[in-house]
């Protein structure tokens, strides 16, 4: 497929890469020639002008040139030189940490000075920390560069300049010949500039002297667009193919007994909303087939998604098989027990509750009535997940507040049912709403239902947002709340990593609400505490018995108290928008009006203030997770790991949304015409990064 001029050699064919340096190109993906071609710059560096001082701006990286108008030695907390310097436009000081005094006597007032660095802000005025820099002799004239320097990613040992060179040998093989173009002209698209790929290679690498510097930097060249759009061609490609594979197991074809889900529907207080009712019948339809199902419902937090996986369990275990529901917190998967307990046992279903702190005689017990198949159903954390845990019909895999899995949890749970070549069927469920055109990559190798209604008779939480200033009146606010035997949750988060400062700033938090509000019945939990422990107060808050339950975030995911309407989260800044809104989902639940209360502590930055008056003004997921991605990006979003999306080279999901829309239909088009083109598509970009062999 690859024209003969040496790219598809290996790396050690090139000048200077001996076995050393190939180990460390494998590490960033490097194989052959080629992959160098495909090893995308980060960014770009200017180095094509001077920035006068008085232009700079924070944070940017730019080339200045000044003379020194005073170097002295600081000593404050850490000893450092610094070095004023200027050039009638403005000043700028360099900062060195490390410097030696051959340095030192070199950097002498009167001397003029070239840097290149990023600008930051110093205790005075902006700062380069450690420049690169270079002294020009009086009278001299010194070039600056005529191309954008690119910043290639990198891994220890292996330096920005080696990996420039090795890209320029390879681009030289370019010369040569062409990279051969791989998608089809059917699955182009239009809003993709006609580049060649080999123009657009050499574009990207070596940006000629007259590119446009700031479209580049940017990202929106067309140069860096159609290789985008190829990247992202490549990955969905990549899930449609783990999808087929999956499509070549089978699975047992599960025929329900309907009048079993009939049992719980009846027995239910309320009847099912159109959108349950609907997501219902698409997983049906589903593990009725062959062949194993592979679907994600999306459902705002309240929507009403534990009923529908209730039963998709019943339905599998009417037709003969048994079906497991795995939840991220020990909390959240015991109140699912319960429910399932509840819904189930009038059925003649036994539920199992399977979880990390369990006493060996327990545990030991469920797992031979997971073997015999007596239990039914099993609940619990990924402590499902252990070898020693075996069924002995699974039919139905369901995984709830998906997000907290990553997708290789999701593959290794889907094994387990397994034998020889059949897989259980798979449902996961998230309150993670991810626009839509994002679900698309992120999850193209699952099918998607969305449950886009929430049960009629809920009020929509009203949020405010004040300062911790006010803790006081928000106090008093609580007290007000719960002599009107309203309940109220508040919440305690805290940076720190450590679950155990978490826990302890809970119990402190318990200790003055209680001191302040000596009328109240006051309840804590958090993750240290044992799961009977959690369970006792859980219960007494459910049942009323506790007026205000102190919680760190382990109340995140789907704990449900309907009379619960009042929440305060302390340091809500701190917060992610999803999580934000995931933990306001804990109240309005039931009739009573709602509110939310988002103590910050000020001074609020612009970012800061710009999400938490999202949150006020919506209370709708999908806007609120559009919204986190324009103010945060993708990345942090959806956090690689939690999704398994691959991290790209040259797309970025926000900015190349508009290729998403079209991206689907192009794949369609690659796989229908011309699949070989479609496979080596995928190796191009991805062959490093996806292990097939295991699907
Ligand atoms: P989530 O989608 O966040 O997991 P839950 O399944 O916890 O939501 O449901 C939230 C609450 O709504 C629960 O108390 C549940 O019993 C109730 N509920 C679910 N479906 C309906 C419905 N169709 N009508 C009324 N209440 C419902
Ligand atoms: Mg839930």
């Amino acid at each position: 497929m690859v024209a003969d001029n040496g790219l598809s050699q290996p790396v050690t064919s090139l000048k200077g890469v001996g076995g050393k340096v190939a180990e460390r190109l494998v590490k960033i993906g490097v194989q052959q020639v080629q992959d160098l071609l495909f090893h995308l710059p980060l960014r770009y560096q200017d180095r094509t002008r001077l920035m006068p001082l008085g232009a700079l701006r924070l944070q940017q990286e730019v080339l200045v040139e000044g003379t020194i108008q005073l170097s002295q030695v600081k000593f404050g907390r850490r000893r450092s030189l610094l070095c004023h310097i200027s050039d009638g436009t403005g000043s700028l000081i360099l900062r060195f940490f490390h410097f030696s005094k051959a340095q030192q006597l070199q950097l002498e007032k009167g001397r003029k000075i070239r840097c290149f660095g990023e600008v930051r802000n110093g205790p005075s005025s902006f700062e380069m920390v450690h420049p690169e820099y270079q002294l020009i002799d009086a009278g001299k004239i010194v070039p600056v560069d005529s191309e954008l320097t690119p910043v290639y990613p990198t891994t220890e040992g292996l330096h920005q300049l080696s990996l420039r060179k090795l890209i320029t040998q390879a681009l030289a093989s370019l010369e040569n010949g062409l990279m051969p173009e791989l998608v089809i002209p059917e699955a182009r698209c239009h809003n993709v500039a006609d580049f060649s790929l080999t123009e657009a290679l050499k574009f990207v690498h070596q940006p000629p002297p007259d590119a446009p510097v700031q479209q580049l930097i940017d990202r929106q060249h067309p140069a860096q667009k159609r290789l985008a759009y190829e990247e992202l061609l490549a990955q969905q490609l990549t899930m449609k193919k783990l999808r087929q594979q999956t499509q070549h197991h089978r699975a047992p074809a599960l025929n329900p007994d309907p009048a079993q889900r009939e049992a719980l529907l009846n027995q239910l207080p309320f009847p099912l909303t159109k959108a349950q009712q609907r997501v219902l019948t698409e997983i049906e339809a589903d593990m009725s087939k062959p062949f194993p199902m592979q679907r994600l419902v999306q459902g705002d937090v309240g929507s009403g998604k534990t009923v529908v996986a209730a039963l998709a369990a019943i339905d599998a275990v009417s037709a003969g098989a048994q079906a497991v529901m795995m939840a991220p917190t020990e909390l959240l998967a015991e109140q699912h027990f319960k429910t399932f307990t509840q819904w189930l046992t009038p059925l003649g279903m036994k539920v199992g509750w399977c979880a990390g702190k369990q006493t060996a005689a327990e545990r030991r017990q469920v797992l031979e009535q997971l073997k015999s198949g007596e239990i039914k159903v099993a609940v619990g954390t990924h402590a499902l997940f252990q070898d020693e845990v075996v069924f002995n019909q699974l039919g139905l895999v369901i995984i709830d507040e998906q997000h907290r899995f990553g997708v290789h949890q999701r593959l290794a749970l889907r094994d387990k049912g397994r034998d020889v070549d059949t897989m259980p069927h798979q449902l996961v469920m998230t309150a993670t709403p991810i626009p839509r055109t994002l679900a698309m990559t992120a999850y193209a190798d699952l099918s998607v239902s969305v449950i886009d209604e929430l049960p009629p008779g809920r009020t929509p939480v009203t949020t405010v947002v004040v300062s911790d200033g006010r803790r006081q009146d928000v106090i008093e606010r609580v007290h007000a709340a719960c002599q009107q035997h309203r309940q109220v949750y508040w919440v305690c988060t805290l940076i720190e990593e450590s679950e155990h400062l978490q826990c302890q700033a809970a119990e402190d938090t318990a200790t003055t609400l209680q001191d302040c509000l000596p009328d109240l019945k006051i309840g804590l939990v958090h993750g240290r505490m044992k799961s009977a422990q959690k369970e006792q107060v859980m219960t007494a808050f459910k049942s009323g018995e506790l007026d205000m339950l102190v919680a760190t975030t382990v109340i995140e995911v789907g704990v449900d108290v309907p009379n619960a309407s009042l929440m305060v989260i302390e340091n809500a800044e701190r917060l992610g928008l999803a999580q934000l809104h995931q933990l306001r989902g804990r109240v309005g639940r039931g009739q009573i009006e709602s509110h939310c209360v988002l103590m910050y502590h000020a001074p609020l930055s612009e970012n800061g203030q710009a999400r938490l008056k999202c949150l006020r003004e919506s209370n709708d997921g999908f806007v609120i997770a559009q919204r986190d991605l324009e103010i945060r990006g993708p990345g942090e979003v959806l956090g690689t790991r939690q999704t398994g999306l691959p991290q790209f080279r040259v797309a970025n999901l926000l900015e190349d949304q508009e290729l998403l829309t079209v991206m689907e239909q192009a794949a369609n088009k690659m796989l229908e015409l011309a699949p070989d083109k479609a496979e080596a598509l995928v190796t191009r970009w991805f062959a490093h990064k996806l292990d097939f062999g295991h699907v």
